[in-house]
């Protein structure tokens, strides 16, 4: 599931793609990826409009249009966004987008649970999947006092809590699992039961880890591809994520994984404490 650095890294090649571009038409194999509205209405409020910029907040992306108009897309598990002059068809793109200047934006999902909406400008502030999400780790609204706090009134254990959108934007099953990794602080831990110091360093590590998937253009594990068709190459600095039975590149015993909430968790028994 693309997390913060994938969308990132999505945000940035399709500003540089469509960017001053007009909607000149847009069909659809399955309307249903447009959440709000339908898709008729959908459609005839787009068609015309300029894409003037784009946004990422948490892992959702937004394109800016004019005429007071956001496009918000959430890729969850397989969604993924493509630009060329001809967008060749098949049954998992569900959106293609004719662009002027003859290129084409589509949107692919095998797995179609990704989801696109339409609102106007001022409704951003009431859109609740938005609404509700905690700091952008790498903003300055991100800050350790209340991180602190969150996790101090939480007992629920350390995966679950950064996992929660609403602790903290953006982070995933890889990024997380590799955030405690760097930490030294086991998974399962209940997150009230935290030290300080332990606190500060995850608090610490999610900016540079996040900071550094960005550099390296987010990770490809499964289906991930940028809207170049290029991988991301973060899954090479990947120290503990789908590492099961591999070396601890620290202290060279094995990486364990369990399951916790349901999610594939990977660490190491020695170096997380
Ligand atoms: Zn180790």
């Amino acid at each position: 599931m693309p997390e913060l650095p994938e969308v990132e890294t999505v945000k940035r090649a399709l500003s540089r793609k469509v960017t001053g571009k007009n909607i000149l038409n847009v069909e659809s194999n399955f309307v249903k990826i447009v959440a709000s509205p339908d898709f008729k209405i959908f459609k005839k409020n787009i068609i015309g409009k300029k894409i003037e910029s784009l946004s990422r907040r948490g892992k959702f992306l937004l394109f800016h249009l004019n005429g007071n108009k956001i496009m918000i897309s959430h890729l969850r598990m397989t969604g993924h966004w493509l630009v060329a002059p001809k967008i060749v068809k098949n049954k998992f793109i569900h959106l293609i987008f004719q662009l002027s200047g003859g290129q084409a934006m589509a949107y692919s999902d095998i797995r179609k649970f990704g989801r696109i909406w339409l609102i106007d400008t001022k409704e951003l502030e009431k859109f609740k999947p938005i609404l509700k999400l905690g700091p952008e780790p790498l903003g300055t609204e991100f800050n350790f006092e209340e991180f602190s706090q969150k996790l101090a009134k939480n007992r629920s254990r350390i995966k679950v809590v950064l996992l929660n959108q609403q602790v903290v934007a953006g982070l995933g099953n890889i990024y997380v699992d590799e955030v405690l990794y760097e930490s030294g602080v086991r998974p399962l831990r209940p997150a009230n039961r935290l030290k300080m110091a332990e606190k500060k360093q995850i608090f610490e590590v999610i900016r540079k880890i996040l900071a550094k998937a960005i550099k390296f253009r987010g990770t490809t594990v499964v289906n991930f591809t940028t809207p170049e068709g290029k991988g991301g190459d973060f899954q090479k600095q990947l120290k503990v994520y789908g590492k099961k039975g591999h070396k601890c590149p620290r202290c060279k015993g094995e990486i364990k994984r369990i399951v916790v909430a349901g999610r594939g968790t990977h660490y190491c028994p020695k170096c997380q404490k």
